[in-house]
């Protein structure tokens, strides 16, 4: 493999007239990297403003931002990789569409001859934010009605604590925060779906002994958002047909969803997934100042309590699988183990308590 081109830029967020010094990175998507811009652009949303070379302007199809860059190699190299790179957003939102379902029926084509899991791994880094927002918010609504419609905790106090947390852990993963939102239901789970959802099950912040615990399962659902294994998971859970439904513009309503919501939450990573979501869960709560290793306690504490509950959603929910071989790794991982923590015990205990305080969350399971 080529080394993927790199230029220095500039990048404006539209709203001010700042000039953030960023690194471009072209690979399959488009990186931009600042002191406080990350990005990284799906490759169909890219616009090119008309600019005179060697200055080049790139925009996105749904943000206000852009780079400027004078580096005439790497434009070529964005032209090559752009298809639609030069076209006027005000032709209408026909040739995008017909982009797209040109990509989706490529992959279809690639599925058939390489295999749907190939397929996912080449689709899922093209997939435009906006379809896999969409496709995000359809797959909750699925998932939220498989698991009985839990309702949203949502006391403020907690929230504030939940949003501060997730600002630290996202921030030394180099991720914009996730949209998180915890659930009451009497299931210790956590799930992280595409557009950047992740869904905790509130028994989760009841089996969590520490802050740092529950902020190991957090940091490793972030690990899935990072590396985009919710998207490729959905596709590969709904194969061909979803791809076919992307083609005709199915999305929100078809049958096919419903498997895939299914599907996606059964099937469950790949060792490799884990492995990789769990190295990064680790090394963003010690960089945040908490202990990651306490993640090793938390997972098997919740596999031990899910284990002896009789049949029901458990198997249904089994999305995080080799346990006692993830608990050694994690606990063989260097770095310091025990007093840090990255939260305070009042600001923990408020967290425990967002889906209002004695509900019976915690202790009622053995
Ligand atoms: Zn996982």
């Amino acid at each position: 493999m080529n080394t993927p081109p790199t230029a220095t830029g500039l990048y404006f967020d539209g709203r001010s007239a700042r000039a953030h010094p960023v690194r471009l990175r072209l690979g399959e998507r488009l990186e931009i990297v600042g002191e406080a811009v990350r990005l990284d652009w799906s490759l169909l949303d890219l616009r090119a403003a008309e600019t005179a070379p060697p200055l080049a302007r790139i925009g996105h199809a749904d943000s206000p931002g852009s780079v400027e860059f004078e580096d005439a190699a790497f434009a070529d190299a964005l032209a090559a990789r752009c298809p639609g790179l030069h076209r006027r957003e005000r032709e209408g939102g026909l040739p995008r569409l017909v982009l797209w379902s040109l990509a989706a029926g490529v992959s279809v084509l690639l599925t058939a001859i390489y295999g749907v899991p190939a397929a996912a791994d080449l689709l899922a880094p093209l997939v435009p934010r906006t379809v896999e927002a969409r496709l995000g918010a359809a797959v909750e609504t699925q998932i939220v009605g498989l698991l009985g419609d839990p309702p949203l905790c949502e006391d403020p106090a907690a929230t504030a604590v939940l949003d501060g947390l997730v600002a630290r852990l996202s921030a030394t993963m180099s991720l914009s925060p996730p949209q998180v939102s915890v659930r009451r239901h009497s299931l210790a789970n956590a799930l992280a779906l595409p557009g950047a959802r992740v869904i905790i099950l509130s028994d989760l912040l009841g089996k969590a002994k520490s802050a740092d615990e529950f902020a190991g399962i957090l940091a490793h659902e972030f690990g899935h958002v990072s590396a985009r294994d919710p998207v490729r998971s959905v596709i590969r859970a709904g194969g061909t047909s979803f791809l076919l439904s992307l083609v005709l513009g199915d999305l929100t309503g078809s049958t096919v969803l419903v498997a895939v919501g299914q599907a996606a939450i059964a099937a469950g990573y790949s060792r490799d997934a884990e492995r990789a979501a769990d190295a990064a869960s680790v090394a963003a709560v010690d960089r945040a100042g908490g202990d990651g290793r306490a993640l090793a306690a938390i997972l098997e504490r919740i596999t031990r309590a899910e284990d002896e509950k009789p049949g029901g959603l458990t198997g249904f929910l089994r999305s995080h699988p080799y346990t006692a071989e993830r608990a050694a790794t994690i606990r063989a991982t260097p770095g310091k183990t025990g007093e840090a923590s990255l939260l305070s015990e009042a600001d923990w205990q408020t967290l425990r308590a967002i889906c209002g305080a004695g509900d019976g969350q915690d202790g009622k399971t053995k």
